[in-house]
This record gives C-alpha cells, sequence and structure tokens, in this order.
C-alpha cells in the first residue's frame, strides 16, 4: 500500500455525506491522513449514489479518469450505493479498483483497510444482513454548526422506484442511549443544531429496552441542553403519526419545517408506487401539519413520468402543489434503477414527456415559492449563520423553517457571526432565497 493518504469523494444524500464523514473518522483512527486531491493520494475513494442513473455513472466517470497509468501505486475503493447494487462487478468494469464497500460493511473497514495493507487487490463488504449500525468513535465533521446524527439505517419500505433496500438493507435503529450520548458531546462540544437522519425516521425503534418511538426520542434530543435546534430528514406518510405533529408544537428547540414526500398526487401512481398511502391519507398529515400553531413549512420530493402516469394523473399532482402550497419541492424525472419492482412495469413515460412534465411542475413551484416568500418580506426571522459571501459582503443564514436568508450587517469590528443566532428583517424575496439586514437590539 502506498503513502497512508487518503482522499474520499461523496456523492448523493446527507446519508452519504454523514458516513463520509464516519468513514474519514476511521481512516484517521487507523493511521491515515487525508489530502485535497486524488493526484496527492495513496488510497482514493468514492461514497457513491444509485438513486438516480446519473449518479452512478459519475462515479465510474471519475474512474475512468485514472485508468491509463495515471492511477499507478494507487488504491481506489467504490463504497456506498453503487458498490451494494454493484458489487464484484465493478472489478470487471474498473479492474484498478481494489475495495467494493457498501454502508452496511462500513464497521468492518478497519479490516478491510488490514487486507488492502497487506496487498490483496480485491476486497469486499457486501454483506447486507449483518443487523447491525456504523457507529465509530471519530466522526470528523464538516459543518461546524449542524450536526447530523444517523438514528436508522435501511429501509423496510420496498416503494417501486427505489433502491434503497438493495443497497442499504433492513431498517436497524439505534439504541436511544447511543443517540443521547452523541448528542450530549456535541451540545458539549458547541453544536446548537442537529439533524436526525435515516431513509425513514419515523419508523425509529430503539432496540433497547427502554423502546422509545421517533416521538420521544426527538422530544428527549430536543431538550438536550445547549441544543437550539433539531431536524429531522426523510419521513414517510405512512408512519407520520399525529404524535410528532404534537412534540413538534411543544418543543421549541424542534424546528418548524417538515419534508414529507409525496412523490404524486394521484392514488393510481402511488399504488404502483407501492407507497402505501393514499392522497386523502396524505393530505390528512399536511392538515394536522397545516393546523399546528408552530407555522410549519413543508417540502417535499416529486416524481414526474412513473411507467402508467397519465396526463389526468399528472393533473392531479399539479393540483396536490396548489393545495398543499410547499415551501418547496424536490422533484426529478423517473429513472429506471435496477432490482426495482417498477423495472417490470408497462406504460413506459416516454423520456421527452418527463421533460415536459418536469417543466411544466417546476414553474409551478416556482410562482408558488416566489408568493409565499414575498409575503414573509418585513417580518424578522431567527437565523442561524452558516456562512459568508464575500462577493456580496453578505452572510449566509438559515431560517428554522429551513429557508435560506441572505443579509447585511453593519460592522461588526471584523467579529465573525458564524455559528451566532442573529435577527434578521426581510426585504426582499426570490424563489429560493430571502434577503435581509440583521436587526440591531438596543
Ligand atoms: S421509504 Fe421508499 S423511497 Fe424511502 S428509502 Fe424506503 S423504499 Fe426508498
Amino acid at each position: 500500500m502506498p503513502a497512508k493518504t487518503f482522499y474520499i469523494e461523496t456523492f448523493g444524500c446527507q446519508m452519504n455525506a454523514h458516513d463520509s464523514e464516519k468513514v474519514i473518522g476511521t481512516l484517521i483512527r487507523n493511521g491515515y491522513s487525508p489530502v485535497e486531491t486524488p493526484e496527492e493520494a495513496g488510497l482514493v475513494l468514492y461514497n457513491t449514489c444509485s438513486i438516480r442513473d446519473k449518479a452512478e455513472q459519475k462515479v465510474f466517470s471519475r474512474l475512468q479518469q485514472f485508468k491509463r497509468g495515471s492511477g499507478k501505486g494507487k488504491v481506489f475503493g467504490v463504497l456506498g450505493c453503487v458498490a451494494q447494487q454493484e458489487g464484484e462487478r465493478i472489478f470487471e468494469r474498473a479492474p484498478h479498483v481494489s475495495l467494493v464497500c457498501g454502508s452496511a460493511s462500513y464497521s468492518r473497514l478497519p479490516e478491510l483497510l488490514v487486507q488492502l495493507e497487506a496487498g490483496e487487490n480485491r476486497v469486499t463488504g457486501l454483506s447486507l444482513n449483518r443487523g447491525e449500525t456504523f457507529e465509530t468513535p471519530l466522526t470528523r465533521r464538516d459543518n461546524p454548526h449542524r450536526a447530523y446524527i444517523t438514528i436508522i439505517e435501511g429501509c423496510d419500505k420496498s416503494c417501486a422506484y427505489c433502491v434503497v433496500p438493495f443497497t442499504r438493507g433492513p431498517e436497524r435503529s439505534r439504541t436511544s442511549a447511543g443517540i443521547m450520548e452523541e448528542a450530549r458531546q456535541l451540545a458539549g462540544s458547541g453544536y446548537t443544531e442537529i439533524q436526525l437522519l435515516g431513509q425513514n425516521v419515523n419508523s425509529y425503534r430503539d432496540p433497547s429496552p427502554a423502546g422509545w418511538d421517533f416521538a420521544t426520542l426527538l422530544s428527549r434530543v430536543a431538550a438536550v441542553p445547549g441544543i437550539r435546534r433539531v431536524r429531522f430528514t426523510t419521513s414517510h406518510p405512512r408512519d407520520f403519526g399525529r404524535d410528532i405533529v404534537e412534540v413538534i408544537d411543544a418543543h421549541p428547540a424542534i424546528c418548524n419545517h417538515v419534508h414529507l414526500p409525496v412523490q404524486s398526487g394521484s392514488d393510481a401512481v402511488l399504488a404502483r408506487m407501492q407507497r402505501l398511502y393514499g392522497r386523502d391519507e396524505y393530505m390528512r398529515r399536511i392538515e394536522w401539519l397545516k393546523a399546528s400553531p408552530r407555522n410549519i413549512s413543508l417540502t417535499t420530493d416529486i416524481i414526474v413520468g412513473f411507467p402508467g402516469e397519465t396526463e389526468e394523473d399528472f393533473h392531479r399532482t399539479l393540483q396536490l402543489l396548489d393545495e398543499v402550497e410547499y415551501d418547496s419541492i424536490f422533484s426529478f424525472k423517473y429513472s429506471p434503477r435496477p432490482n426495482t419492482a417498477a423495472l417490470n412495469l408497462d406504460r413506459a413515460v416516454p423520456e421527452e414527456e418527463k421533460g415536459r412534465r418536469l417543466t411544466i411542475l417546476q414553474e409551478k413551484q416556482r410562482s408558488i415559492q416566489i408568493r409565499r416568500n414575498s409575503a414573509l418580506i418585513g417580518s424578522v426571522e431567527e437565523v442561524l449563520v452558516e456562512g459568508r459571501n464575500a462577493a456580496l459582503g453578505q452572510w449566509i443564514g438559515r431560517t428554522s423553517q429551513n429557508r435560506v436568508l441572505n443579509f447585511a450587517s453593519p460592522a461588526t469590528n471584523g467579529d465573525s457571526l458564524l455559528g451566532r443566532y442573529v435577527s434578521v428583517r426581510v426585504t426582499r424575496a426570490g424563489p429560493n432565497s430571502l434577503v435581509g439586514e440583521a436587526v440591531l437590539r438596543a
């Protein structure tokens, strides 16, 4: 094995981002040091995403760059969802790869590194049934203000378009004691915002005798001294209970933002997607959230062009946007994925038609967002300052509702506002963010 230096590039979701933080912690504990570029590194790792074909192809185009000699003496590894999905086929497709490890096997990384250091060139970690979660004594966190905590890994649902059950395995929840200890440690090291992560956080069930459910866990994390904000993602409407709304109402530290993926507004499409809820059941949850005194911001995920989606189905989705008025949406064209049930469905929607529907959907949502954000002009919002846009001379803040609010602040005597909570009056609004000015307290 060349020098114990490593480079890691991460693709995909927040779960992957946090997995990489833990993988980096594991590498550092095993004597590796991070470098900035793959060219400098002895070990080059890609933590991959397989949610859509485009995402999957990214890792192979990266590996291609090192195919002709420039990768000589380096060790390459593919981690994450493409690793689990493609397994040993990756060695054929990219013979210069020596490590293929799925997220359900990360706790074996130390022993896999020993195999690599011994010169083995086909090292794998591909078991999905280990029944354990990836916990490591050291997590090298990228964001100094908001800390991720994974509470549950894998998923027991089988949405017809989704690769996650095949790439991350069955659900396994961490113990409440382990999560609470991590939350206290984070508060102790100065974090004020925590984001609880899982493919489906609502189905969290504490495996220890305490037996906490998600609502209980959420309320306890919110009560940790020093924690001012708690976020959670991703929820599943089927498991999203009223008790969660009641906990949000009762705990101001829980941010008033809920991401509740709907995917489609049509019952026919939801049934073909195997989402396990219908439009009415979903709307009932939206009513609970809208009735909350906490003015909860709503966001969602939508797929257009799922096999069998008719023009009328699509219009049901557009109508849903008008009914719910989300503050933002993540919207995608359906992408056929390996191993998923949707591959066998008939009535595929042509690519061009998927594109037409996506454009219409995004334009409608854009006008909703402009109207909703404009309604905030003149209001005062509290933001956690996460960054600085030097070019614009603005600080970048995020509200409890998860809106980005860029603002100017009179001279702070050079003091950085990063990590601080600042009150900001909204002066302008765009479709995806707000602009304002700091409100100076006397
Ligand atoms: S709930 Fe459905 S979409 Fe979400 S991770 Fe599980 S299978 Fe995928």
